[in-house]
């Protein structure tokens, strides 16, 4: 059985231990366990969006080998320097559209809108487990195959700890509030806002631009205009998923146009609610966390073989990047320029 550990050097968490086979993955008859019609080869559904037939157009269900489990309790244990724990959690799958070989990009902004609102359906529910401090949701798109990886999904991952970045961004965004009383990314999003030239694109909810600081070629962060630390709170607003939807459609076409491959993550506030959380951190964390989208293309390989030990090198500044993509209409045949 795998277990969490602490690495003391850098605070991070690592899951270590066995990992159970995929019990389809050395299945020669190249069956998709994400198609319709293979539902047997995965686990019940816990969701799902279905249309007027009844059929369904997305599903939740938990992965076939998780990471983290729903049964059994944290059983924190310090051996002297060190720290461990079991890994209680969720570790669900979210199957995006029940036709093969279609990226999220390519569903109707309705679709997506839906799509997005099991997210937020997932993230609000796992929350209620006050074992659980965070609740991430991420793509790793890999283009093409024929095989699972050509089915768009997501993964949701429900842990009794704080992802490293997530502490990070967590740690720094507090550091300016303190200093400034204002949200760091509302100031970022107001200096993007007036200079323009890291902006990709903007509607009257949201706004995408190459951050300055880009790990990554093409790298696009995706905020709302309007201050909300939390992703689940803000997409139970009337109309917000489905103006999230179409710009984030936009977006991903963009991006496709350089990169097929791409890995996107939701960063939003930790769980409030949790046992014990760390209560001192988080009494200002809505007023200065503010909920955003990252999306990193995979270009030529960098992501796989950049990035040593946290350093990253981006050939492309984000200047440069923005004006590339605010270039690539949706919609709208390749360029040839890249
Ligand atoms: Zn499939
Ligand atoms: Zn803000
Ligand atoms: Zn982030």
């Amino acid at each position: 059985m795998a277990e969490l550990r602490l690495d003391p050097f850098t605070r991070r968490w690592v899951v270590t231990g066995k990992r159970p086979v995929m019990p389809d993955v050395h299945d020669q008859s190249g069956a998709c366990p994400f198609c319709p019609g293979n539902e047997r080869m995965t686990p019940h559904s816990i969701r799902e969006y279905r249309d007027a037939t009844g059929a369904w157009l997305a599903r939740v269900f938990h992965d076939r080998a998780p990471l983290f489990h729903v049964e059994g309790d944290a059983d924190r244990q310090a051996e002297g320097m060190f720290n461990r724990m079991n890994t209680i959690g969720a570790h669900e799958i979210v199957v995006e559209s029940p036709v093969h070989g279609m990226t999220l990009a390519a569903v109707s902004e309705e679709h997506l809108g839906h799509v997005l609102e099991l997210f937020r359906d997932r993230i609000l529910d796992l929350k209620q487990d006050r074992r659980l401090r965070y609740v991430s949701i991420f793509k790793d798109q890999h283009l093409p195959s024929s095989t699972l990886q050509g089915h768009a999904y997501s993964q949701v991952l429900g842990t009794p700890v704080l992802p490293q970045l997530l502490e990070i961004e967590f740690r720094w965004s507090r550091a300016h509030f303190l200093k400034r009383d204002r949200c760091m990314y509302c100031d970022v999003l107001q200096q993007e806002l007036q200079e323009e030239k890291r902006v990709v694109d903007q509607n009257a909810d949201f706004v995408a631009f190459c951050p300055f600081g880009s790990r990554w070629s093409y790298e696009l962060f995706i905020a709302p205009l309007r201050h909300s630390s939390s992703f689940e709170n803000d997409m139970t607003e009337p109309g917000r998923a489905s103006s999230l939807a179409s710009f984030l459609k936009a977006c991903l076409e963009r991006v496709e146009r350089v990169s097929q491959s791409l890995h996107l993550v939701i960063h939003t506030e930790p769980n409030l609610q949790a046992w014990k959380h760390t209560a001192e951190w988080w009494t200002t964390l809505q007023d200065d966390y503010h909920w955003h989208i990252e999306i990193h293309p995979d270009v030529d390989g960098q992501r796989r073989f950049l990035g040593t030990d946290g350093f990253h090198f981006n050939p492309i500044p984000a200047e440069q990047a923005a004006l590339v993509l605010r270039a690539l209409e949706p919609g709208a045949e390749p360029s040839s320029t890249l």
